[in-house]
């Protein structure tokens, strides 16, 4: 290995240069954030909006279309997050789940609101 200081060549595993005394471990085991790496420290901005749309959902789950759009962007976060790397998997896997759980919640609901709706006997027993 070559010296970083004075370009003496060295054998191969020395930590000091044998010619100026430099420190070559330290020197080449400095590693440099690249841009890459700075680009996957940002949050994935799909698994932010499918956090955000899954709770909007519990507000105002009524029309099932922030769920339903939540539940896609957690997804497409989660599988950008997989595939590039990058921070937000906890949001979209938290919003992927509140999703489901909110529009189960709903679909539920409603199946009981109309399910007693249709059936006028049923507000009987209820
Ligand atoms: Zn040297």
């Amino acid at each position: 290995m070559y010296c970083p200081n004075c370009g003496f060549k060295n054998e191969e595993g020395s930590v000091y240069c044998a010619n100026c005394g430099t420190n070559m471990k330290v020197r080449t085991t400095i590693v440099y954030p690249n841009e890459e790496t700075v680009n996957n420290e940002k949050y994935n901005p799909w698994a932010i909006a499918g956090f955000i749309l899954s709770l909007v959902n519990i507000l105002i789950g009524a029309t099932f279309i922030p769920g339903v759009l939540g539940l896609i962007f957690s997804a497409m976060g989660n599988s950008q997050i997989a595939k590039n790397g990058g921070k937000g998997r906890g949001l979209a896997i938290a919003g992927l789940v509140i999703s489901i759980i909110s529009l189960a919640g709903y679909f539920l609901l409603f199946a009981l609101v109309f399910g007693l709706a249709a059936c006028a006997s049923c507000f009987v027993l209820v």
